[in-house]
């Protein structure tokens, strides 16, 4: 697998909730694939159009989740995510963000995450899970629409 990813940096989740909402500095989007849409609306027994919102020009997303009024994801409850096992693979790689150049893959992160800097140093190991999932997750669905 033939990826860049920062050998030193220590991570440790502290559940702050930041990365579910909007902040003073940051105007979230929180994008999905279409096939994500699809899992959520199953396991919450919703239509897509509850939660989310169609959007063009983001390929591969499809759609963008909804915010409540205090900017914060219609699925964050109690700062815990209430979809967990269904979160978007950009929830999942937060801090980290995957980015392409020339061919070759890197794993950016942001400092806006207070857990970045505490926590372990977290491996190799750790972004080749993230790094096949993501690879999984884009992988082209078989219907004839095209979407992922
Ligand atoms: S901002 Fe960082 S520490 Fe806070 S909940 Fe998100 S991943 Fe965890
Ligand atoms: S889906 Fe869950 S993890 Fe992702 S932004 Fe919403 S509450 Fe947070």
């Amino acid at each position: 697998m033939n990826f860049d990813y920062p050998t030193t940096v220590r991570f440790r989740c502290i559940k702050c909730g930041i990365c579910c909402g909007d902040t003073k500095e940051k105007n979230r989007h929180i994008l999905l694939l279409r096939r994500e849409a699809e899992q959520i609306s199953k396991a919450t027994s919703q239509p897509t159009s509850k939660f989310a919102v169609k959007i063009e020009g983001r390929a591969p997303y499809r759609y963008e989740m909804k915010k409540t009024e205090d900017g914060k994801c219609m699925f964050l409850g109690n700062n815990r995510c209430t979809i967990y096992s269904v979160r978007p693979l950009i929830c999942r790689f937060y801090p980290f963000e995957l980015s392409s150049y020339s061919g070759k893959y890197r794993f950016l992160y942001t400092e806006e995450c207070p857990g970045i800097n505490s926590g372990q140093v977290l491996g190799e190991a750790y972004f080749r899970r993230m790094f096949r999932l993501a690879r999984a997750k884009h992988r082209p669905t078989t219907d004839s629409s095209g979407e992922s």
